[in-house]
């Protein structure tokens, strides 16, 4: 059973487990950090990566109306300026009198600095897109911008994608990125950064068919994070007001999650109407319209976008599957992660590491780690593995012990019951492979 003990921890304890077992560290920490900007470590990048292999197993290998691509980062300026980015993006910037801190006025609470009681000056909007230079001279018919979305690729290669793949509308193209935003308060961890990645998909669709496919990616979103292992209760699907909704959207809501300091976005799925496709073919001059050649008839796509982030999403499963069992030194910390989300599935530990064991662990390895991201460790005592792996959130720990070498079986430990089955070498991989589905079908949210 992955059911949790726990309903939730503090944002200090994912911190220093994130730091200790490798999942996350401080941007350039020996020499002192460089502010809400993080690295994935050795465990992390497992994380993160089987969160984006997950997204786009469901979002374009399992389906037939949408195709990926990978774009640039650095995109021609005037895209920028057809989007509204150059105008618009921005956010309003408060600074403090007596301090000089900056906010930004629509996350401080009252009308006061929050860290010295300072009263603020007027409010200024402050523009998010970070810049740089294309080429040997820094002026300005050099300044290209690095993407703040990665949905504006996907508009401006519209019809290369269309007429290449062959598709027919509806149908989508999916992406997943780097995106850059200089945001005025980044914090919360990885919640909110500088350089974040997104995994964005947008659907082009007849208008008219619009709502109904708004309706059908907000359920697809709120399922695809319960049947990978979040919980319903901590999961909320939030429409915007009128007066929140972005310039180019229709209608948009928000997946949120609860975490440890509140609820917070995870993603956004819009109704972007036709306009970036209307404002890339008047900027550009190129025409973005589509020719439905069975109603033979020719009209601007509407858009719907579910747009996620991929770093803010690992934090929820990692926060979600964070658990403790236990008290004091016989507390144990769990991740009970969704076995497709779990950094490593398999962990091979030999008993001992008496070279009489090992050939025989580096051959269960070997099988192992063609099937299954696996790790091997034969460091310290079996007990303080186990303790390791529960705090990676491995499901499965296979132990080679002294009986191996007569009876040609290993022992299975679960995450989760800490249950332990033994099972002949050659019945491994399927018996694995049967207890991972168990597991799969438990973490449903
Ligand atoms: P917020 O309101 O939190 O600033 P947003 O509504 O501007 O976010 P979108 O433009 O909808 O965000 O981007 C889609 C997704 O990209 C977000 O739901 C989030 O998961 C991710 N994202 C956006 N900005 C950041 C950031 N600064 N750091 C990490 N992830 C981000």
């Amino acid at each position: 059973m992955a059911k949790r003990t726990l309903s939730g921890t503090s944002l200090d304890t994912l911190v220093s487990l994130a730091k200790r077992r490798g999942f996350v560290f401080q941007s350039s920490e020996i020499y002192g950090g460089l502010s809400s900007i993080w690295d994935y470590g050795p465990v992390g990048v497992e994380l993160k990566r089987n969160v984006k292999d997950a997204w786009w197993k469901s979002m374009v290998r399992e389906r037939d109306d949408i195709v990926g691509m990978d774009a640039s980062i650095l995109m021609h300026p005037d895209v920028w300026v057809a989007s509204g980015h150059l105008d618009g993006f921005s956010d309003p910037l408060v600074e403090c009198n007596e301090c000089h801190r900056r906010y930004r006025e629509d996350q401080v609470e009252g009308d006061v600095c929050p860290t010295c009681g300072g009263d603020f000056g007027p409010a200024r909007q402050f523009n998010l897109l970070l810049k740089t230079f294309l080429g040997p001279v820094e002026d300005d018919t050099a300044t290209v911008y690095l993407r703040p979305e990665t949905a504006q690729a996907m508009f401006v290669n519209f019809e290369n994608v269309q007429t290449t793949s062959r598709k027919k509308i509806p149908f989508g193209i999916a992406q997943i990125g780097k995106s850059f935003r200089n945001e005025i308060t980044p914090g919360n961890f990885t919640f909110r950064t500088r350089e974040f990645e997104q995994m964005e998909m947008e659907y082009f669709c007849e208008p008219g068919t619009d709502d109904e496919w708004h309706e059908y990616w907000m359920n697809f979103s709120m399922d695809w994070f319960k049947s990978h292992g979040i919980r319903g209760e901590k999961l909320m699907l939030r429409k915007h007001d009128a007066d929140e909704l972005p310039h180019y959207s229709k209608a948009s809501a928000d997946v949120e999650y609860e975490f440890p300091w509140g609820w917070g976005e995870l993603e956004t799925i819009s109704n972007r109407t036709d306009y970036d496709l209307k404002a890339h073919t008047e900027k550009s001059g190129r025409d973005l319209s589509y020719f439905d050649d069975q109603q033979k008839k020719r009209f601007v796509p509407f858009v719907v976008e579910p747009a996620m982030g991929a770093d803010r999403s690992a934090l929820a499963f990692l926060a979600d599957a964070y658990d403790e069992e236990g008290e004091g030194k016989e507390m144990r910390v769990v991740l009970r992660f969704h076995p497709d989300i779990a950094p490593f599935q398999v962990a091979v530990l030999p008993l001992s590491k008496k070279d009489t064991l090992s050939p025989t662990a580096r051959r269960v390895y070997d099988v192992l780690r063609q099937q299954f991201n696996t790790q091997y460790d034969d460091t310290q005592s079996i007990g303080r593995r186990y303790r390791r792996q529960d705090e990676i959130g491995t499901p499965l720990c296979v132990t080679v012990d002294f009986d191996t070498l007569d009876d040609d079986s290993v022992t299975i430990r679960n995450r989760d019951t800490m249950e332990q089955v033994r099972v002949p070498i050659e019945n491994l991989e399927s018996a694995i492979r049967d207890l991972m589905n168990e597991m799969r079908a438990d973490c449903q949210g």
